[in-house]
């Protein structure tokens, strides 16, 4: 599709930005990964996005961003059990405040300096649970104000924005993967690769997708 340039896929060796890996690797003919830290629980999430990367044969860059947890506090950067406590508003508790447009700003940045003004984000609106930056007019709106505060045509691609979790495993059949997203991705809060702890919020979602898919599949 955009043969002969290159993109930047912020990647973090889950499900959606591993089957965002493999779209980009399919549709661009040079790809790099931009891995964020910033105080994940589990380090594992980096060594597994860097495995997959190494697999993928793609440049894989770990960018520190740990500023954002000292920012605010949530479950996905701290250690302290939020269900227990009253949100502090109604959004899930694993929301970072401003993290996509953080992230997205960092990515173009990063992107700039190496000559590539395509950048892949695995966002969703499709199983939308809360988060305002997954919605699509967030990512145009963020695709626009980054292109006005550095004067660059970056486009921000979202291959997963109108696919729910069936949708995306289906993606990942279509491109070969399958089997790859299923064994190597990590999506579970508490750091189990693959099929996960299987109780948390997102294997169970995870599982959900699966099931879907397989069911449809045969
Ligand atoms: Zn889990």
């Amino acid at each position: 599709m955009y043969k002969n340039e290159s993109a930047l896929v912020l990647f973090s060796g889950g499900q959606d930005s591993t089957t965002c890996l493999y779209w980009a690797i399919k549709n661009f003919s040079s790809v790099r990964t931009l891995c964020f830290t910033y105080g994940q629980r589990h380090s594992k999430e980096v060594e597994v996005a860097q495995a997959i990367a190494e697999n993928a044969g793609v440049p894989f860059q770990l960018l520190d961003a740990s500023i954002i947890s000292r920012l605010s506090i949530n479950s996905l950067t701290s250690d302290i059990i939020m269900d227990q406590e009253k949100p502090v508003d109604s959004y899930p508790n694993t929301f970072v405040p401003g993290r996509n447009l953080l992230f997205l700003t960092f990515a173009a940045v990063v992107a700039r300096s190496h000559g590539i003004r395509h950048i892949v984000t695995g966002v969703s609106e499709a199983d939308y649970s809360g988060y305002p930056d997954c919605r699509d007019t967030f990512i145009l709106s963020a695709n626009a104000s980054i292109n006005l505060a550095m004067d660059e045509h970056f486009q921000i691609h979202t291959p997963l924005m109108w696919r729910n979790k069936a949708d995306v495993w289906q993606l990942a059949d279509e491109l070969g993967v399958f089997d790859i997203v299923r064994t190597q991705t990590l999506t579970c809060y508490n750091g189990v690769v693959a099929d996960g702890c299987g109780h948390c919020p997102s294997c169970k979602l995870r599982k959900q997708g699966l099931d879907n898919y397989l069911k449809k599949r045969k």
